[in-house]
């Protein structure tokens, strides 16, 4: 097996529920069976590792995904990492830990997850084959990390970027500054990243494209909530009234996730002093363009 592969005549390995798969020597991954709007075909346990194995993104308490990667890592699993708290990340933390004894390690004990030991930006986990480096990626959540597998310059990015869904930026958690802040902290990494293997979808084999596709998008949304801020007039409008300006080209059953969206740009916005609430700390406040 190669290293996660540029050529993109290479065909992508399929996404099967609780079969692993190997997207290179150390690395394997491990489809949990919870497709959704928010996860995209499931969430992607990854295994690095042969000889010692670190688990990245246990999943939900799902006790057939739990078996599956227990099975896979044959006694050798020595780290439970998780990218974040979220439901479909962490809560397999603690079964994953009883059936392997295995260390768990995140940025923090919340959401219920209990860690063994706390990961800060800069940290590295040392397994005889492999440094994974953690970077802190505030955004999607304040508590998400990355992590580098640094022989591979392969990104673990958890749900900062994902293939073929959208990553939502929900405050008061989520903070959309930080979240564009992480990208391009990302975008800057030297030497530069060779692929990112997120928790929903395939491997992206053109981490710099991803990047600026991200960004762009962002910024171009951004410019769209100021634009029809800025339209509504001193009267203001609130995320309701944006989201049914901006998004006529989303089925209205996105909506209620597009408000977070865009409470989450207004929140930037107000930040950098062009737009002013009443209550920013509330999703329904109404907001003026300064
Ligand atoms: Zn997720």
């Amino acid at each position: 097996m190669s290293a996660p592969s540029t050529d993109e005549a290479a065909p992508r390995p399929d996404l099967i529920p609780e079969v692993p798969i190997a997207l290179g020597k150390l690395v394997r991954r491990v489809l949990c069976n919870n497709p959704g709007m928010m996860t995209g075909p499931g969430t992607n346990t990854y295994l690095i590792g042969q000889d010692e194995i670190a688990v990245i993104d246990p999943g939900p308490d799902d006790a057939a995904h739990l078996d599956a990667i227990a099975a896979a890592g044959s006694g050798r699993i020595k780290w439970i990492l998780c990218t974040h708290t979220h439901g479909d990340h962490s809560p397999g933390a603690a079964g994953l830990k009883e059936r392997t004894g295995a260390e768990v390690l995140a940025f923090a004990d919340r959401d219920g997850l209990v860690c063994d030991r706390h990961l800060v930006d800069g940290d590295t986990v040392e397994g005889t084959e492999f440094t994974l480096r953690v970077i802190h990626t505030p955004g999607h959540a304040a508590n998400h990390i990355c992590f580098l597998l640094e022989r591979d310059r392969l990104l673990f990015s958890g749900d900062h970027i994902m293939d073929g869904s959208t990553v939502v930026i929900t405050p008061l958690d989520g903070d959309m500054g930080q979240y564009l802040a992480s990208l391009e902290r990302l975008q800057r990494w030297s030497p530069k990243l060779k692929a990112i293997a997120p928790a929903h979808g395939h491997v992206i084999d053109d981490p710099a494209a991803k990047l600026d596709d991200y960004l762009t998008h962002r910024l171009e949304r951004e410019a769209q909530v100021l634009a029809s801020l800025q339209g509504f007039g001193a009267e203001g409008a609130d995320t309701a009234q944006l989201v049914a300006a901006i998004y006529t080209d989303v089925p209205e059953l996105l909506w209620p996730v597009a408000r977070f969206s865009v409470w989450a740009h207004l929140r930037k916005l107000g930040d950098e002093g062009t737009a002013t609430a009443v209550d920013r700390d509330d999703p329904d406040t109404c907001w003026t363009a300064a």
